[in-house]
């Protein structure tokens, strides 16, 4: 475990991905858990995906790190899940989609599926900081996002996709110029998972039906995932085409005893 202070600066992780185009990790949060952040830089606004456990501050780390902070900055969750939305009140600008604006303006710490243990955490933010003590914070959304809408970066137009199943506010943005898609939770190169609070089988299996359509229309080249590493149109058919082929057989056999499971642990951390 380390020890003393350590700076926004090294907290966070980037990588160029491509121009504009970054993904940010937080260093020291080693867990399955660990979310994607991605930056896409836009010519007249700058977004950020997803925004990590919140444990320091990431547009700080942006703005020190140069890559951010000369254009208004809007930051989107996919979903209200505490990897994800947990840095969201660092932002002045935070947007989410309308079916878990109620749970993000609460801070709702049932439905975020708040979930982290110090193991998970190789260098403490902060001296005395406890897992333990961790919580989503409430935050306004200053942007409710609805099927259809469309996010202006300027240069670059994100399409909203209202992809219910794994929560019941994902969503992904689909830069369809680009055939860039943030997918989120929705679709990642490992097993989706469709038992908790909010999950949705029947959802699910529909937002996989209009995922492998937009593959089928040529319209996605690039998967930019919540978790793991990026992967390209044909592995995101195959991994939609699964989950619907699947969603009947084995998910339904475990899915109620691994939600019950789920609930209680949840509900074990006393949160709510
Ligand atoms: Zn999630
Ligand atoms: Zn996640």
């Amino acid at each position: 475990m380390g020890s003393g202070s350590v700076s926004d600066r090294d907290w966070f992780w980037q990588q160029k991905v491509a121009d504009g185009l970054y993904l940010i990790r937080e260093r020291y949060f080693e867990s399955g858990n660990r979310a994607n952040i991605w930056l896409q830089q836009g010519s007249h606004q700058d977004l950020v995906v997803d925004a990590g456990l919140g444990l320091r501050s990431l547009p700080a780390y942006l703005r020190e790190a140069g890559l951010a902070g000369f254009k208004p900055l809007l930051a989107v969750a996919t979903h209200v899940h505490f990897d994800h939305s947990g840095g969201l009140h660092h932002f002045d600008r935070v947007a989410v989609h309308r079916a878990e604006a109620g749970a993000l303006s609460r801070g709702d710490n049932f439905e975020a599926v708040t979930w982290l243990s110090d193991g998970e955490i190789s260098r403490r933010p902060e001296p005395g900081w406890k897992a333990s003590g961790y919580r989503v914070r409430a935050v306004q959304p200053a942007q409710i996002l609805d099927a259809g809408d469309i996010i202006s970066l300027g240069d670059r137009q994100l399409a909203v996709l209202h992809m219910p199943g794994h929560s019941r506010g994902s969503i992904c943005l689909h830069d369809r110029e680009h055939g860039l898609l943030f997918s989120g939770d929705v679709a990642y190169d490992g097993s989706m998972i469709d038992w908790l609070p909010y999950s949705n089988v029947s959802d699910y299996t529909q937002s996989c039906k209009e995922l492998m359509g937009l593959v089928d229309s040529g319209l996605v080249h690039k998967v930019l995932p919540g978790h793991f590493d990026t992967f390209g149109a044909e592995r995101l058919y195959s991994l939609a085409a699964d989950y619907i082929a699947n969603a009947g057989v084995c998910h339904k056999m475990s899915t109620t005893a691994v939600r019950c499971i789920a609930n209680l642990a949840l509900r074990g951390n006393n949160f709510w």
